[in-house]
């Protein structure tokens, strides 16, 4: 046997099995990434980048004209007074937030996540040797409950990590939300890791709100974003981060150290996406949005499932406590019934009661795995 470090029984199983093709005939409500394909721009791109030869290893915080692009983008569309010197461009939104974890947190030290949350911050924290907080977000509408991470914080916080528009919970904070936890954040000396990765899927007139741009939260805010949601590019592995002084100086060893850069060949197919790609963008949100009111209304329509205005991202977070089952068991009835995939609650720290639903899956895929679920749930056995 070898020996392992420690920490990595705090780390959990992983999640296998969400990603590749669907198995036959079945409908997927799991799949965290976009069912629409990069637009052919940035393809094109990144095929004349390999063709020119544009395979070699490039400056480790990113190639200048991206970087140059991302500062200006985060000025005109966020409102974060950005310079190309403080963005880094990393594999991908998540090892940006990964960099941020290694660099700022010791062992023993607290990173508070407003939960249910993402499942690889929790896993970051504990294999950086931390400890994750978790702090529960308000049941009706899973905003975060900013009495709860006031009592969270201690004297070992180093962070708390900070999404919206939220996986899983489709919420999207405001901006009093935000400014009272840049006030704990500014009180108690701790870094907001801001994961903006679903920024431009907000429905209803709702707005992104940046909290890097908040008073005196420059300085102390990581935003992190990246081209996998926006841009259906997951499988291309890049994102960004935006910080200043000593942080984004920590994180850019932590990256360089880690993965030495981001592939070369997806710059100037990343630049492409960001300088012309913006009506494509639209175009998919459109269409998640006629989706999200959808399954909004199907699945409350069924007995027993009690859905919350989905507000972002793609991901509708539905209340089925009232069917007085555990959710992983509820999740495998309705996978043998009805060939449907769902995530259980139960895989998300303070989730139990609830199954996250994505929608980024076709319209008429959605309808019918709802219509199946409907012919499922009354077959349960009491
Ligand atoms: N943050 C959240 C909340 C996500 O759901 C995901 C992917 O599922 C990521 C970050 C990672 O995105 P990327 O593909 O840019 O690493």
């Amino acid at each position: 046997m070898v020996r392992l470090s420690g920490k990595m029984k705090n780390v959990g199983k992983g999640f296998y099995g969400l990603f590749g093709p669907p198995p036959q005939g079945v409908i997927r409500f799991t799949v965290g990434e976009p069912d629409f394909d990069t637009p052919d721009p940035i393809k094109m791109a990144a095929i004349t980048s390999l063709v020119k030869g544009d395979t070699h290893y490039i400056d480790s915080d990113g190639r200048l004209s991206l970087r140059e692009a991302i500062a200006a983008k985060l000025k005109a569309e966020n409102g974060i007074a950005a310079d190309a010197k403080e963005v880094i461009v990393t594999i991908g939104g998540k090892e940006a937030i990964f960099d941020a974890v290694l660099a700022l947190t010791d062992v023993g030290d607290e990173v508070i996540i407003p939960s249910p949350a993402w499942p690889s911050y929790d896993a970051m924290v504990a294999i950086a040797g931390g400890r994750p907080m978790p702090v529960k977000v308000r049941p009706d509408n899973y905003h975060p409950d900013i009495e709860a991470i006031k009592s969270a914080v201690s004297k070992r916080t180093k962070a708390i990590i900070l999404n919206s528009p939220n996986n899983p919970t489709g919420a999207v904070f405001d901006r009093g939300e935000f400014k009272a936890i840049a006030d704990l954040a500014i009180d108690h000396d701790f870094v907001v890791i801001s994961d903006e990765i679903y920024e431009y899927m907000v429905y209803g007139g709702r707005k992104h709100v940046s909290i890097a741009t908040l008073p005196d939260m420059r300085d102390r805010t990581v935003t992190v974003n990246g081209f996998s949601k926006a841009y259906a590019m997951t499988g291309w592995r890049i994102g960004y981060m935006h910080a200043t002084g000593d942080l984004i100086g920590s994180m850019k060893l932590v990256h360089m150290h880690a993965t030495t850069c981001a592939v070369s060949f997806g710059y100037d197919a990343a630049l492409v996406g960001l300088k012309e790609c913006r009506p494509h963008v639209d175009r998919m949100v459109k269409e998640y949005d006629r989706r999200r009111t959808m399954v909004r209304d199907g699945l409350n329509s069924i007995p027993g499932f009690k859905c919350p205005e989905p507000e972002g991202a793609f991901y509708a977070f539905v209340n089925v406590s009232a069917l007085g089952m555990p959710t992983r068991d509820l999740a495998k009835h309705l996978f043998k019934e009805a060939n449907v995939m769902i995530i259980p609650g139960a895989d998300f720290t303070f989730g139990e009661g609830y199954m996250r639903f994505s929608y980024a899956t076709a319209y008429d895929k959605c309808e019918e795995g709802i219509e199946r679920i409907k012919k499922a749930v009354p077959k349960l056995k009491k």
